[in-house]
């Protein structure tokens, strides 16, 4: 599924790729048919570019890899919650996996019926529960028995019975950046085995929920299918105690975090290696298995293009870029010290060794450090990789910076999904 593509002359200008939808044609990159410096020059920079037959084809890979295994895919609305990019998955039949009341607006604002929708977030203020219940949703997750007790009364209030699912804790520990693991005892997430039996009681006590579901999510860009393997182990053991206890478990949860490629050296387990593991562990088990990819999806379908506004050289010879976006556009590199590719949009021959800087007041603020780039000049356009997930969603105001425009491409049409943010928007909630 991940191809890279030595682009000949230069080594150096290797390309992250899904599949072939940022590619350079003509010796520019482009995004299918579009050249990101004619996208840049109509809708100007920083812009995030979108493909949408990546966002398709992505979600089509993982449908294929699980076709064996009664499933449903919920995707993970907070990658990239972009009212178009939800919609373009729903037009596939995926449902969504909504993190807070905002989250769940924006999936039904998109037009995913509520049926289709899962209701997660360790924090859910009974507002939002009335919001998630009065909507219809599928399933409301919950992490804690003083949560539970929160939605029966709320469900109570209203005369429903709510749909509930358990987010287990399995005390697994994914090898991945530590900000995002999820799935270990130690983590503010989800109720560990010790603390089952009390929810199993309270169930029965509480008569405005049903306990339909079990869950996890322990955590995100993992490589190893091992950790999957473990922690689904572990709720299939819940599982089993949960009927035995009488309940009616129709959904089996495994959560997100299958991985994408950020680092060419470093490809993303094929998603068809998690697959195999799973299918045979789940497939006779009389549930629904539910899914909910964020980053697998939405990973590489994006790029953020930026302007090159000056080079500077130092005395100690090092060399910046410094460009028109920065850690308010694209915040992973400051927050886990994650890997993008930075291309140039122009093939350059000759390369230099730089780093790629924003324009905000923080050390923290680049993109990539003392690596081999594109002699690229001022004036002309850089291309991120890999902003797909956690990138624009992440976007801030810090540094009075307005959000950037984000288009989406499909085959040889562009269209504006989000307007650039004017300086009047910036202050518009302040008295
Ligand atoms: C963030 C999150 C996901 C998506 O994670 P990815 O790593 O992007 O696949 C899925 N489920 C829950 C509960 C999450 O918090």
């Amino acid at each position: 599924m991940f191809l890279l593509i030595a682009n000949e002359p230069s080594n150096y200008q290797r390309i992250v790729l899904d599949s072939h939808f940022f590619s350079y044609s003509d010796g520019t990159l482009s995004c299918e048919s579009l050249k990101l410096d004619e996208l840049a020059r109509q809708y100007g920079t920083p812009l995030f570019v979108t493909s949408r037959q990546s966002l398709i084809s992505q979600y089509r890979a993982f449908e294929e890899a699980f076709a064996a295994l009664p499933h449903f895919t919920c995707y993970s609305v907070k990658a990239n919650f972009n009212l178009e990019v939800i919609r373009t998955l729903a037009a596939e039949g995926c449902g969504c996996d909504v993190n807070s009341g905002g989250e769940l607006y924006r999936a039904l604002k998109a037009g995913v019926p509520a049926e289709k929708i899962i209701m997660a977030g360790v924090g859910k203020t009974e507002e939002e529960i009335e919001y998630g219940l009065n909507s219809g949703v599928m399933m409301i997750k919950a992490e804690s028995t003083a949560e539970l007790k929160a939605i029966n009364r709320v469900a109570a209030r209203l005369g429903k019975v709510a749909q509930v699912g358990v987010r287990v804790t399995p005390n697994v520990t994914a090898e991945t950046h530590p900000y995002i693991t999820t799935g270990d005892s130690k983590e503010k997430f989800g109720i560990d085995e010790a603390g089952l039996a009390e929810v199993f009681d309270l169930f029965k006590a509480l008569t405005n929920l049903e306990l339909h579901g079990l869950d996890m999510h322990i955590g995100s860009q993992i490589f190893d299918p091992e950790y999957y393997v473990a922690a689904t182990q572990k709720l299939l053991e819940v599982l089993e105690s949960a009927r035995h206890l009488g309940f009616d478990i129709k959904w089996l949860d495994l959560g997100g975090g299958f991985p994408a490629t950020y680092d060419p050296q470093k490809p993303a387990t094929p998603i068809t290696k998690f697959a195999e593991k799973l299918i045979p562990m789940l497939d006779d088990k009389g549930v629904t298995v539910i899914f909910e990819p964020g980053r697998f999806i939405a990973a590489n379908s994006s790029v953020l293009v930026t302007k090159i506004l000056y080079r500077k050289k130092n005395h100690a010879g090092k060399e910046f870029f410094i460009v028109d976006a920065g850690m308010t556009e694209l915040i992973r590199p400051a927050l886990y010290q994650s890997h993008h590719e930075v291309l140039t949009v122009k093939q350059h021959d000759k390369s230099v060794v730089a780093d790629v800087v924003g324009p905000v007041c923080e050390s923290s603020d680049f993109f990539v450090r003392h690596r081999t780039i594109g002699d690229a000049p001022e004036g002309e356009l850089l291309a991120v990789l890999s902003s797909g997930a956690y990138g624009a969603v992440m976007g801030t105001n810090y540094n009075g910076r307005r959000r950037p425009a984000e288009v989406m491409v499909d085959g040889s049409e562009a269209k504006l999904i989000r307007r650039r943010e004017t300086y009047e928007q910036l202050v518009q909630n302040e008295i």
